[in-house]
């Protein structure tokens, strides 16, 4: 997809600090970062966002989403349970879809956050 900066960051004509990369997806560190993790994974097809899927896009979608906990392990921010079974520390996955759902670019991707607290925004 010309002119598109997520296609342009997994042919890497645009410089990013990647994170995981397989045939299908890319995975790198979001440059505004929120938390003291937050990547992005993006599929290397182009989808301008998730309501461009279909049912049968379903298994890149699941990738993307199998993927986030094993980044969040890498990046120390899996969840992790103590000695009484209480799940610790943790992440968020959030797909923005459309203006409404704060999309502000159209290349599909799920966004990695995770990390101490407090997080841009919160006290
Ligand atoms: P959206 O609001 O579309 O869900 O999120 C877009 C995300 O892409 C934002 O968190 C923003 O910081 C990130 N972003 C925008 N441009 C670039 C860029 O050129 N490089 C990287 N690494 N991240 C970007
Ligand atoms: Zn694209």
């Amino acid at each position: 997809m010309e002119n598109c900066l997520f296609c342009k960051i997994a042919e890497k004509k645009i410089p990013s600090t990647a994170v995981y990369e397989d045939d299908d997806l890319y995975a790198f560190k979001d440059i505004n970062p929120h938390a003291p993790v937050h990547l992005l994974v993006i599929p290397k097809q182009h989808f301008s966002t998730l309501s461009d899927c279909t049912l049968e896009d379903a298994p890149l979608l699941g990738k993307m989403l199998a993927l986030a906990p094993r980044l969040a392990e890498e990046f120390g921010c899996a969840v992790r349970y103590d000695e009484q079974g209480r799940p610790a520390a943790g992440f968020k996955t959030v797909i923005n879809s459309g203006p409404d759902g704060g999309q502000e670019v159209y290349h599909l991707h799920l966004h990695v956050i995770g990390g101490a607290h407090p997080w841009r925004g919160e006290r």
